[in-house]
């Protein structure tokens, strides 16, 4: 197989950051079978894309070691607010470190307060484990000032792990908060030189920009097939349709396919049988009233942390537009490519991300209402982390948002990584649609 890494110092637990072992099992375990990528399953066939993102952490973990066999650096990142492009100009790999896994929660809680994000916890935890073979690969990690579970949580990480801290200016709508993440991403690039000893040019930064906004077109071209009366995806396939990494040609490749495999008319792609999406005669029935199109809004739904997205899917929903940062909001804009500072133009788009940790964030809530309408929503759900204060507090926002401004039932989900409540969530969710199913044939 292409092992992982192991290289001097850097020891790689093949792991999958969505599979971890138990709690209590060797740190440093055997590569799984199901991450080996060599043999006949390690090579998903280039033809089937949904296929092709199913094997995303195999197919990035191979990318990753590869480019680190060959002397590229490896660079984690922890939120949208870091612009890829100053990584990828530094030749190095730019990898999400999110954690989507309640396995990796009961060790990070031996270090950090219960009453935090599970996405805090989870990627703490694979940090505390060496769970997961990106961190373990990663030369440096960059992360950002935004809530404040997460800046307190890197201080615990910088005891062990090379940091970088960009400080976000966090009212955008003051003069002097663009300069500020100007300055901070000159600091970036420099660190980066001192750190990987590279010299990033702008003409590698224009490279780069040009690379990632390629990528923001396509995925912005898949998330637009949901605007279709009848969408040729599940909102649950649409979140696969994406990489841990950016920039990779293969990825790249796949996004054309499936557009390509759609283009103007909507070929079926294969569903889940207990999808409700599924046709009559998967489900051996009669097919019920077309699923309600759901704008889901709300916190990242990282890779492994799905359950919500499905529990909606599968109890009569269909998510047709995702806000989150998993969603389209990272993607909405792109980068100026002929900018005479490459540098301003990153920090300009990079600092319109409406993230709650703003204050105002009203430009989450001017997209929101062009989303609504764009993918002609019949509902809104609002998912919060628990012990999100910034989305929870926002929420009051949203709600009345949907409720005055837009007319949607709105519903808010606060939950966990835990599918202890599945239940629970999964009724609401059913009121929620039948109270649309109701308002919809009041209006026939
Ligand atoms: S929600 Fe905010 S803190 Fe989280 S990844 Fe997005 S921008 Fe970063
Ligand atoms: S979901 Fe909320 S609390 Fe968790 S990391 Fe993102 S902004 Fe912070």
């Amino acid at each position: 197989m292409g092992k992982c890494h192991d290289n001097g110092d850097i020891k790689v637990t093949a792991t999958d950051p969505c599979n971890p072992p138990p709690c209590g099992a060797p740190r440093r375990a055997s590569v799984p079978a199901r991450l080996k990528t060599s043999g006949a399953d390690a090579q998903p066939t280039k033809n089937d894309p949904l296929a092709w993102f199913e094997h995303m952490i195999p197919n990035c973990l191979q990318y990753a070691s590869d480019a680190k066999a060959r002397g590229r650096h490896i660079v984690g990142i922890m939120c949208e607010y870091t612009p890829r492009e100053l990584i990828l100009a530094a030749d190095a790999v730019p990898v999400c470190l999110c954690g989507g896994s309640a396995e990796m929660i009961r060790p990070a809680e031996e270090h950090l307060p219960a009453n935090l994000c599970p996405l805090i916890k989870s990627t703490f935890g694979y940090h505390v484990q060496q769970a997961n073979p990106f961190l373990e690969m990663a030369d440096l990690v960059v992360a950002e000032t935004t809530c404040d579970g997460k800046k307190k949580m890197y201080e615990l990480m910088a005891e062990s792990r090379t940091m970088h801290v960009l400080e976000l200016p966090q009212k955008p709508d003051d003069a002097d908060a663009l300069a500020h993440w100007v300055t901070e991403l000159r600091k970036l690039r420099a660190r980066l030189e001192d750190l990987l000893h590279v010299t990033i040019t702008d003409a590698k930064i224009r490279a780069a920009i040009r690379t990632m906004n390629r990528e923001r077109r396509l995925r912005r071209q898949l998330a637009a097939l949901m605007e279709s009366e009848h969408p040729p995806l599940t909102g649950r396939q649409l979140l696969q349709l994406k990489s841990n990494i950016s920039g990779i040609d293969a990825d790249l490749t796949q996004y054309t396919r499936v557009l390509e495999m759609f283009g103007s008319k909507h070929a079926a792609w294969a569903v889940p049988a207990n999808s409700p999406r599924a046709g009559p005669a998967a489900r051996g029935g009669h097919s019920p009233p077309y699923p309600v199109r759901v704008l889901l809004t709300g916190v990242p739904v990282v890779h492994g942390a799905e359950r919500v997205v499905e529990l909606i899917e599968t109890h009569g929903g269909l998510i047709v537009c995702m806000d989150n940062c998993t969603g389209l909001k990272p993607i909405l804009e792109d980068v100026e490519e002929t900018a005479s500072d490459p540098i301003v133009a990153l920090a300009e788009k990079y600092f319109r991300l409406p993230c709650s940790v703003m204050t105002k964030n009203n430009r989450r809530l001017g997209i929101l209402r062009d989303l609504a309408r764009q993918y002609r929503a019949q509902c809104v759900i609002d998912l919060i982390w628990q012990a999100c204060l910034t989305y929870d507090v926002e929420s009051y926002f949203v709600k009345k948002l949907a409720e005055d401004d837009l007319g949607l039932p709105y519903l808010r989900i606060e939950t966990d990584y835990s599918p202890s409540d599945s239940a629970r969530i999964a009724l609401r969710v059913e009121a929620l649609f039948e109270t649309v199913q109701q308002r919809a044939g009041r209006q026939a």
